[in-house]
């Protein structure tokens, strides 16, 4: 099994120092093979609620991430890292 690392990030609105901070994100996906193409190819919106660690004074909150998930593929988890500077 070879686990690809996809490099992607959000940025989420903190409540505490009302500034967006940018997290690099570990998204787990599981993708679904198609026989026939499914009848609808909209993407969904997929909803996660995570902790997230205020950069500028360490305290914690929890925030929303949105991510557009397609049909061929299915999002089991998100895990946030913190960013790390320098
Ligand atoms: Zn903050």
């Amino acid at each position: 099994m070879n686990d690809t690392e996809a490099a992607e990030e959000i940025t989420v609105l903190c409540p505490i120092c009302n500034r967006t901070h940018t997290y690099p994100i570990d998204v787990d996906r599981s993708l679904i093979m198609y026989f026939e193409a499914p009848r609808d190819t909209t993407p969904k919106e997929r909803s996660f609620t995570k902790l997230f660690i205020c950069l500028k004074t360490g305290e914690d909150f929890q925030g929303t991430v949105t991510l557009l998930e397609s049909v061929y593929e299915r999002i089991l988890d998100l895990t946030v890292r913190s960013p790390q500077d320098g």
